[in-house]
């Protein structure tokens, strides 16, 4: 098989895997003629990431031969997919290649699992090795570890990678025995919790190598090996099994807090070839994926706890407005604040404003009572704040304005709202 086509077929099975950002990395380049790639360089880009980030990594799999079968996969063995496998040597040439050509920024690596977990593991972590210690590349390098694969080899994976992730792929234990039974889930947490120690234990040996203020002659140490300076990070398929956004964002919860994970990747199920009689028969909605988004953004920087942002009932985030307003509208009660006073935390839930908005209205607020026009000038979006505010001069018109606002989205006709297509929908097409 030539290169070109094995090329086609890999990257092809990689783009169902999400959880490719290049952001949060240490900075490297090669100014001074020493070493090839930066982690800061532009290049051809494929796709963003969640964050509007523009990224461009070569995506692939080293083989999509796949010894497990998880029923939401492509790749699994009794998929009927023309099968690939690169050695080491041409995954290192392509990523050289492409580098030199300005086609990419890095490298994302995962694979299917061949033989065993640490066979796979082994010829990952080597493509990784080969590329910084024989190539001096300093691009970015991003790799799928497989968490049944030994403790030894995920902590050589973190030396060469800027990111590890291990995809937990189904929000709950039961999803993930009914949909992909070979896979532990115990197995992947006990995976990330050691990485969390391998990257706590790198970042705590940096910080005591850290040169201090007081020029002191003191003999020269070696630095700290960086372990996986990018973090760790994970998906979830969205849509292939039953499970709500409430359970879905309670899985991020405790894996931030847990693991502390950089990010949590939401990828909406999206149906594959000869799919199992399990799945349902119609893609999620994408813009369910972009809610959970929304919603894991509000957990991450605008302080809410995951049980806030959906509310009793369904279990599911509202697909017609984003979380922060139907989380305002269903407690107006709190509402209006007063934004010369409100401290930053409920300032963060005022919607429309964001989190850097709210520090320039807090600093501008040290040096004089804000009106209505120095919003507009903070470029704050008036429209979406004021019904949640008050200011000097504005009338009190926050009820009215939010029951107008509750009127315009429950009451106008609009278009028949997304809808998760559930299992039962996919079952009863099928049978
Ligand atoms: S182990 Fe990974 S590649 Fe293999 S079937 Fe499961 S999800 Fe697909």
């Amino acid at each position: 098989m030539t290169l070109d086509r094995k090329l086609a077929i890999l990257a092809d099975a990689a783009k169902y895997d999400a959880s490719c950002a290049s952001s949060g990395t240490q900075k490297r380049d090669s100014r001074g003629g020493r070493g090839i790639g930066s982690t800061e360089g532009a290049g051809i880009c494929h796709s963003y990431a969640p964050d509007g980030r523009c990224i461009s990594l070569l995506k692939i799999l080293l083989t999509n031969y796949c010894v497990y079968d998880c029923l939401y996969c492509v790749n699994r063995v009794s998929s009927n997919v023309e099968r690939a496998r690169f050695s080491i040597d041409e995954v290192v040439q392509l990523t050289l290649d492409f580098y030199r050509r300005n086609c990419i920024e890095g490298l994302f690596l995962s694979s299917g699992i061949i033989r065993s977990p640490d066979y796979t593991m082994e010829r990952v972590v080597e493509v990784a090795r080969v590329l910084r210690e024989e190539h001096d590349f300093r691009g970015y390098i991003h790799l799928k570890t497989i968490p049944e694969a030994s403790p030894e080899l995920l902590a050589r994976a973190g030396r060469y990678a800027d990111r590890l992730s291990i995809n937990v792929e189904l929000p709950t234990v039961e999803g993930l025995q009914a949909l992909a039974p070979e896979k532990d889930g115990q197995a992947i947490r006990r995976s990330m919790a050691r990485l969390r120690i391998h990257i706590d234990d790198a970042k705590g040996e940096a910080k005591t190598q850290a040169p201090t203020s007081q020029p002191q002659v003191k003999p020269k140490r070696a630095r700290a090996p960086l372990f996986a300076p990018a973090g760790q990070s994970t998906q979830m398929i969205v849509g292939a099994d039953a499970s709500d956004d409430r359970s879905i964002l309670a899985t991020s919860a405790t894996l931030y807090g847990a693991y502390r994970l950089r990010r949590v990747y939401y990828s909406a199920f999206s149906p594959i070839p000869d799919a199992s009689r399990a799945l349902p028969l119609a893609q999620a909605p994408l813009v369910r994926e972009h809610r959970l988004y929304q919603a894991d953004w509000l957990m991450r920087f605008y302080g809410f706890a995951h049980d806030e942002i959906v509310g009793p009932g369904s279990g599911m985030l509202a697909l017609h407005i984003d979380p922060k307003l139907a989380w305002a509208l269903a407690h107006r009660e709190q509402f209006p604040i007063d934004l010369n006073r409100a401290p930053r935390e409920l300032l963060l839930r005022v919607p429309g404003l964001g989190v850097r908005s709210v520090d320039r209205l807090l600093q501008a607020r040290r040096v004089r009572r804000l009106h209505a026009d120095d919003l507009e000038r903070l470029r704050v979006p008036l429209k979406k704040v004021l019904p949640f505010v008050t200011l000097p001069g504005q009338p009190a018109t926050a009820a009215s304005a939010m029951a107008a606002l509750d009127a315009a989205l429950h009451g106008a006709p609009h278009k028949a709202a997304p809808r998760q297509a559930s299992l039962f929908d996919g079952q009863a097409g099928a049978g």
